[in-house]
């Protein structure tokens, strides 16, 4: 197929990510991708600034990566779990145990981040249940959060930003305490605290979990708050008897300077949820860690099982990709990396912070977020970003940048200057935009 048949078939049958279903856009082919870099259909290459959504933190087209699962395939792609096992899974999970805090020692593989939230919440409902105190349903969590788009994981989105609105009536209500406003690295105050510390007060008896993505929110507001929020968090749930759910899916795998976020706090969660950047951004693929106290309760309850099952889990290919993943991460200077992009985010996007229609220029490990006034236009700006050789997709207010690891500062550079240059030219369009209104005023 050539590239306009590509894209009129794509707009005629296909729907992507919180699109319309009825082609009104043209989605751009890419033919195939390499480091950093992404290779369009008609010839033009983009330097990634989003790692597939903080998946590919190798890059693209790894030959260690393709090397694992083109091992794998030759033994099996694909295996049922029930009634059976298979190597892959076992070094995996032994992988992941001994990475994330000590207590977490049970793995439940799942299928895509959202679902590994659901069986998060299953799993502690299951717990409570086990212990025969069916009154705790609810969740809390904080707001501007974002653990993903089926039913249960959507209850606990942002209820603004989130998809509460639209799925009233259908939706379960939870509790949602405050957002975390003193930033990472500034001086904490208690008072912080306070909007959850009442939600537990008052609703101990019902609550099931808090749920909450550690240090650093995602797609909910790109926003990096302080480690000792989630480290008076772990006391007050052990205090009021609520589980601590932590959502890893976007932090894990060293994103935010740390392997996982929760390290800056030094905590551990009874659950933690694990997805993207598992698999080095190969395939989709997710983990829910409990400890042995949360699947010894739930195995000893009724029914004795955990009753959750996808056809798909544990899928060998993935288990490969994601152990060579894990392997080329802890074998390489990561952690030097990730610090070197923070310094070159922070020094790249800092010139930002003084241009019209920007609110705030924020960066931690390889995250560099630019929050502006308005939201963009992302029909009109998408575009721009591409004509610059870069690949950016900015959502709401939130232009930002998380590359993969292996950026080379060059690349890096040309982001971060793309960056620069759109938010100059929406700021120029904004003043010729108002000097025309008020001309017509004068008028
Ligand atoms: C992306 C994301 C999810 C959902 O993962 P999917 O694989 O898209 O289902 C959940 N929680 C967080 C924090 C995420 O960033």
């Amino acid at each position: 197929m050539n590239t306009k048949q590509l894209i009129e078939t794509d707009r005629r049958h296909i729907c992507h990510p919180y699109s319309s279903m009825c082609g009104d856009q043209n989605f751009i082919p890419v033919e195939r991708a390499k480091g950093c870099s992404l290779y369009l259909s008609d010839g033009r290459q983009l330097i990634d600034g989003m790692s597939s959504w903080w998946a590919a933190i190798h890059g693209y087209n790894h030959p260690r990566l393709n090397k694992a699962i083109e091992e794998q395939l030759q033994k099996m792609a694909h295996v049922m779990f029930g009634g059976l096992t298979h190597e892959p899974a076992v070094v995996l999970a032994r992988k992941l145990v001994a990475l994330t805090p000590e207590p977490l020692q049970k793995v439940f593989f799942c299928d895509s981040g959202s679902v590994s939230v659901e069986v998060a919440m299953k799993m502690a409902m299951q717990y409570w249940g086990a212990k025969g105190l069916s009154g705790k349903n609810k969740f809390a969590t904080i707001r501007s959060g974002y653990h993903g788009d089926t039913w249960h994981a959507m209850s606990v989105c942002d209820p603004v930003t989130g998809m509460h609105g639209m799925f009233k009536g259908s939706l379960p209500i939870h509790f949602f305490a405050d957002q975390p406003r003193i930033r990472f690295g500034d001086v904490w105050d208690e008072t912080d605290i306070k909007s959850m510390r009442s939600i537990l007060e008052q609703h101990a008896g019902e609550l099931v979990a808090v749920i909450l993505e550690p240090v650093a929110q995602g797609a909910g507001g790109m926003w990096f708050y302080s480690p000792e929020y989630l480290k008076a968090l772990r006391a007050l749930c052990d205090r009021f008897d609520v589980l601590l759910i932590v959502d890893e899916i976007a932090t894990g795998f060293g994103r935010s300077g740390k392997l996982f976020a929760c390290e800056h706090a030094g905590i551990s969660p009874d659950i933690l949820c694990l997805g993207k950047a598992v698999t080095g951004g190969y395939m989709s693929f997710a983990a829910t860690l409990a400890t042995d106290h949360v699947a010894e309760t739930i195995s000893r309850g009724e029914p004795g099982v955990f009753m959750h099952g996808p056809t798909f889990m544990g899928n060998p290919l993935a288990c490969a990709v994601a152990n060579a993943s894990i392997d080329l991460l802890l074998e390489s200077p990561w952690q030097e990396r990730v610090n070197a992009i923070e310094k070159q985010l922070t020094a790249e996007l800092a010139p930002c912070a003084s241009l019209p229609g920007v609110k705030e220029v924020r960066c931690l490990g390889a995250i560099g977020v630019v929050e502006l006034n308005e939201p963009v236009d992302l029909a009109t700006i998408q575009p721009r970003f591409v004509e610059k050789g870069v690949w950016v997709r900015p959502f709401g207010k939130l232009i930002y940048l998380m590359p993969p690891f292996i950026i080379k500062p060059d690349e890096l550079s040309k982001l971060g200057k793309a960056v620069r240059e759109i938010i100059e030219e929406l700021g120029n369009s904004r003043a010729k935009q108002n000097e025309e209104e008020l001309n017509n005023e004068v008028d």
